[in-house]
């Protein structure tokens, strides 16, 4: 993992830990006249505070950051917040809710859990098998995620890391100023997640996107519908925004934001067409191509998008558990590949 810092505006900085896979989020700093405000924390404390340490050496009035803006619920963009001190923390209602489903401890037992099954080898996938086979879904499900969640998340450390949750709420949109400069949160209602914020600075056309944005990678679709992720990429679209620094990967401009757009338009129609069809989430995975983004690296990330259009073409909101979609990501995993990132 590579992790930079840029310059992309008069105090305005973005931290990037590329190539951005799976818990390696970016962030942002925000100056002025002696105030900071910090776009997410990362994903356990190390990685919070040598990205802290780095805002520091560019902008020494950082050491000490007065407002956080958590982008959503996901550990990768909150975990670090137990390492800014009395910040006030600032978030959507959404993320909150998130956050508090999916605390490190929480986090931190599943890993644990995943790496005691992986060590059960030929033994532990014979159990789930024989579970699968009796209907145990969920438990059968454990087994099968079980190496893919311990490849992903087993190299963070969130042993010992306290849930710090935000303070303060809002919904739909807060501006605020830091210092001179204006700040505007604009709360996308269900995309990624529930409740996903996106950060935008006017004066300098920059926008922090949190994790609406994937640069040259297929998002994750953990909620739906992908009606408000399209409508979020239209705002970004429609504004006057020259700089785009996404949740994970490169930053990028508006042709990054347009083609992600694309992805999310083409995999709709895919998805729909199988759906029409019969085919399950598991033979549509199969059997859509996009070649067109064969270039995108977490190519397992097809199968929970696929679930949640389906959910969506069916009118239904039955989320399910996330081992069942880590198990699914695991079965499409190996013959997708992932463009290179895997293991980095
Ligand atoms: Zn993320």
């Amino acid at each position: 993992m590579q992790a930079t810092l840029h310059d992309v505006a008069p105090g305005v900085f973005a931290y990037t830990q590329l190539p951005g896979g799976w818990g390696f989020s970016n962030s942002g700093l925000i100056t002025s006249d002696g105030e900071s405000l910090l776009v997410d924390t990362l994903f356990d404390r190390r990685l919070t505070e040598d990205m802290l340490a780095a805002y520091t050496r560019a902008a020494p009035g950082a050491a000490r950051i007065d407002v956080v803006v958590n982008t959503h619920g996901n550990g990768d963009h909150c975990y670090g917040n137990v390492c800014v001190g009395d910040a006030r923390i600032i978030a959507s209602e959404g993320c909150v809710a998130t956050l508090r489903d999916m605390p490190p401890r929480k986090l931190h037992a599943l890993v644990t859990l995943a790496r005691a099954l992986r060590r059960t080898g030929p033994v532990g996938r014979a159990v789930g098998r024989l579970l699968r086979t009796g209907g145990l879904r969920l438990p059968a499900a454990f087994f099968e995620a079980a190496p893919l969640v311990e490849e992903l998340f087993g190299r963070f450390d969130f042993s010992g890391l306290d849930l710090v949750l935000p303070q303060e709420t809002f919904r739909e949109q807060l501006s605020l100023t830091v210092g001179g400069k204006r700040v505007e949160l604009v709360e996308v209602e269900s995309a990624h997640t529930v409740g996903d914020t996106m950060v935008f600075v006017p004066e300098d056309g920059v926008v922090f996107t949190g994790d609406i944005l994937f640069e040259g990678a297929h998002p994750i679709m953990w909620e739906g519908p992908a009606q408000n992720w399209i409508d979020a990429f239209d705002v970004i679209l429609g504004r006057s925004c020259d700089t785009v620094v996404p949740g994970h990967g490169p930053i990028t401009d508006k042709k990054g934001v347009a083609r992600a757009r694309h992805y999310l338009v083409t995999l709709r129609d895919e998805a729909r067409k199988r759906y029409d069809a019969g085919l399950s989430p598991d033979e549509a995975c199969a059997d859509i191509a996009l070649d067109t983004f064969a270039d995108f690296s977490e190519g397992e990330r097809l199968y929970p998008n696929v679930v949640a259009l389906y959910r969506e073409f069916a009118g239904t909101r039955d989320v399910p558990h996330a081992v069942h979609l880590f198990a699914g990501m695991a079965r499409h995993h190996p013959r997708r590949g992932d463009g290179g990132r895997k293991g980095r």
